[in-house]
């Protein structure tokens, strides 16, 4: 068994890609072909927003992004300790400070009341109980946040983004693990003033290598965002009217993001069927007390499931849990074990152990199980069991 089986997809398009590649072998546009815009204006369509901007990777968007509000030096960016890496790590590239606000203990996405919290103690120069980052450089201003829609279920974009207008913060979604989730009727890539995606294989919408993409609706910005892809270009190559990077997507890439939108809106639907399944099993072979939590979804969110998580009671049922997995076979992986602000790499934040405490619980306990849509039931009846089975031990 695979954690993420690419197999069953490929073979339903394998034609499909193949035509599409070979169109790209015809012409050789390797590098901003016509597949770059046909592709943008597809995945624009059905996220509902006016403008995408294709880029190299989930993370080349965000620093994009970033980059496309001005952000440097003194400039601090709120975000979830509980996240990938690349998050947090293209603020710090910067030169900016990430500022973290712990996430919500049944969401696993960041705590609205907690990041009014942070954003009022900043504004006072600090206060007893809400951690911040120790090198406040003086007179550095929060200017923006980015939530994460953590395994695929949107953040809670309402308050975030009202609780951004009040204090003047942009928004950036980082909608890398949540490619055609949505967040009251609306998809994400399209729930702040950008949205930023990853095609990276193990994503919801990926491609046979590196890829990401913007989406906002904001025209500036999106002017802004395409010159800052290639080196800050103006009106042609060859005059750089900013700093930018060479962030652009593969042709060939695209074509492929293309062959495999084809069956993306029913691979959606599969994903909900698959997370479906779980919970379904879990509620049959769990007689009795069930010692094991999930990520809720609330009623007004659409998740695409891009993990499935689970809550251990504690890090030795956790361990115990995965051994049980390993033994039968069943790939598990776990996201995340240690929150951002206690990574090395951000050690110069000066945050310690405790002033997050939701993220490190939740990182001393989750793991994670197979999830694809071509999951079967039959598969899926064995991780369940295979779980109970050390659960009840
Ligand atoms: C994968 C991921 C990224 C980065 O995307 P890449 O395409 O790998 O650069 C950023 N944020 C989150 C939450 C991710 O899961």
């Amino acid at each position: 068994m695979q954690f993420i089986d690419l197999s069953v997809q490929q073979k339903r398009i394998r034609a499909s890609i193949e035509e599409r590649i070979r169109k790209v072998l015809d012409h050789g546009q390797y590098v901003s072909g016509p597949e770059i815009q046909e592709l943008e204006g597809c995945l624009a369509n059905y996220v509902g927003v006016r403008y995408a901007i294709a880029c190299a990777s989930g993370t080349d968007a965000l620093l994009m992004a970033l980059l496309a509000h001005s952000v440097g030096p003194g400039d601090l960016i709120l975000t979830t300790p509980f996240t990938f890496i690349a998050t947090a790590g293209v603020i710090g590239l910067l030169g900016a400070t990430p500022v973290f606000v712990d996430v919500d203990a049944e969401t696993f996405n960041m705590d609205s009341h907690r990041l009014e919290e942070t954003i009022i103690a900043l504004s006072r120069g600090g206060a007893s109980d809400v951690p911040l980052p120790r090198p406040n450089p003086a007179g550095a201003l929060p200017r923006g946040i980015i939530p994460v829609d953590l395994f695929g279920l949107p953040a809670d974009y309402e308050p975030i983004n009202a609780i951004a207008r009040k204090h003047g913060l942009f928004v950036i979604e980082d909608a890398a693990q949540s490619f055609g989730a949505a967040y009251s009727n609306k998809m994400t890539c399209s729930l702040a003033d950008v949205g930023c995606t990853s095609f990276f294989p193990a994503k919801p919408l990926a491609c046979y290598g590196d890829g990401g993409m913007c989406f906002t609706d904001n025209g500036q910005l999106a002017e802004k965002l395409r010159s800052i892809r290639v080196h800050g270009m103006g009106r042609d190559k060859y005059e750089n009217v900013r700093i930018g990077i060479n962030g652009r997507l593969d042709t060939i890439q695209a074509a492929i993001l293309a062959a495999k939108f084809e069956i993306f809106p029913e691979e959606v639907i599969l994903r909900q069927e698959v997370a479906s399944r779980y919970a379904a099993l879990f509620r049959q072979k769990m007689s009795g007390k069930n010692p094991l939590r999930f990520q809720r979804i609330p009623a007004d969110r659409v998740s695409v499931w891009g993990q499935y998580s689970i809550l251990a009671p504690d890090t030795d049922e956790r361990s115990a849990i995965l051994e049980g997995l390993r033994k039968i076979g069943v790939p598990s992986a776990v996201y995340y074990p240690t929150p951002l602000h206690l990574q090395q790499a951000f050690h110069w934040l000066g945050y310690r152990p405790g002033d997050f405490p939701v993220s490190e619980d939740l990182a001393g306990r989750i793991f994670s199980v197979p999830m694809h849509p071509y999951l079967e039931e039959s598969q899926q009846e064995m991780i369940v069991e295979g779980i109970c089975g050390s659960c009840q031990n």
